[in-house]
């Protein structure tokens, strides 16, 4: 049934309802028989405004089809393994930028002139930045000011940066991955289908539902693609260094980074990590319960990532901002020509999805209540 249906469904049984109240009310007198009908009616119109309230509070998590199309576009051949800094890489984030724009984000990368500096308005979807690349380590990159002895060329990069306004400006809370892989490699093209662009399908599959249920959130959520994780974490060590003056306080960063592999000894597929920082036991207890609410709970491994440099989660935690960072296990294919789209776990990655929506609506609503 679809909602015009419902309605006129519902709007069916209040007139037959009121056309009953009135029959019953009939005999009796004037005053008394006005005060009847004003309280009947009262009780009709209250529980639709309890449920259009608690209907609010929902955000409907991503299925399948809603991260389908950016997964199996960002791991084509067409993408070229998305290496930082080469072509694939661009095409990549010109994608993901058109998909910010067509799910009805804001741009929320660098002020476009120096006149809007000032105004604090009009964004582009990217945040541009060079990184020196060293030609005998082609694994690693530093951002530029570093002072190097060793010969390096430069490379430019960009992370794509989208926002939903919130109810409070000063606040916000990120949801991020990073779009970039290994490239082509003697000969052979690395698709990064579960390393990441599951993380970035999902991303954005989480952008399209929270920015068409209309709601706006208690805070921003801040939708980021981040460039050359694979090269040293480069493009969430740029946003970081920038401290944006549009970004006051970050509450939480949910990183995603790998979500639709298994690992071998997960033989059943239904384990998750989550990596948190060892004093965030309220965001361990939000993953908790939102796990076992579901009707076929993952096996949750709930590690400190303290000391651990694995995902654009760390430059992040090592500020003491709070991150939950979810990854599905190293699979066989990890960081091999096969991590390929055929191979990544679909349902699984609906399901990590759903998890992540669950905790990033207790988070977000428990700024409603503070
Ligand atoms: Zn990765």
């Amino acid at each position: 049934m679809d909602k015009s249906e419902n309605n006129s469904a519902s709007l069916l049984q209040k007139s037959i309802i009121t056309f009953r109240v009135t029959m019953l009310t009939g005999s009796l007198t004037g005053k008394l028989r006005t005060k009847i009908i004003i309280v009947l009616l009262l009780l009709l119109i209250i529980p639709d405004q309890i449920s259009a309230q608690k209907k609010q509070k929902q955000i409907a998590p991503p299925v399948s089809d809603d991260f389908y199309e950016s997964l199996l576009v960002l791991s084509s051949p067409q993408m070229e393994g998305r290496e930082a800094g080469k072509r694939g890489s661009m095409m990549a984030s010109d994608y993901i930028a058109s998909k910010m724009k067509f799910n009805g984000l804001q741009p929320f990368g660098d002020l476009t002139s120096e006149q809007s500096r000032k105004k604090q308005e009009r964004r582009s979807w990217f945040q541009n930045f060079k990184a020196l690349t060293f030609r005998d380590y082609r694994d690693s990159m530093l951002l530029t000011g570093v002072t190097t002895t060793t010969r390096a060329d430069t490379a430019s990069l960009r992370n794509v940066l989208g926002i939903i306004n919130g109810k409070d400006r000063s606040k916000n809370i990120i949801i991020g991955a990073h779009y970039d892989h290994l490239g082509i490699r003697d000969g052979k093209t690395f698709f990064g289908a579960d390393d990441n662009a599951s993380g970035v399908a999902g991303m954005l599959a989480l952008a399209a539902k929270w920015s068409a249920s209309g709601i706006k959130p208690p805070c921003n959520l801040i939708f980021a693609a981040w460039a050359a994780e694979e090269k040293g974490l480069i493009g969430s060590s740029y946003f970081v260094q920038q401290k944006d003056p549009g970004l006051n306080k970050i509450l939480l960063v949910i990183n995603m980074d790998m979500i639709a592999g298994n690992a071998p000894e997960d033989t059943l597929h239904r384990t998750v990590s989550i990596g948190t920082l060892p004093e965030s036991a309220n965001l361990r207890r939000i993953a908790i319960k939102a796990n076992r609410s579901r009707s076929e709970p993952f096996e949750l491994d709930l590690w400190d990532v303290v000391g651990h440099w694995g995902s654009d989660y760390a430059c992040f935690s090592t500020t003491g901002i709070p991150v939950m960072t979810f990854f599905s296990g190293f699979s066989d294919y990890y960081h091999t020509p096969d991590d390929t789209m055929d191979r990544t776990d679909l349902p699984k990655m609906e399901n990590i999805l759903k998890l992540v929506n669950d905790c990033l609506f207790q988070v977000a609503d428990s700024l409603r209540t503070r």
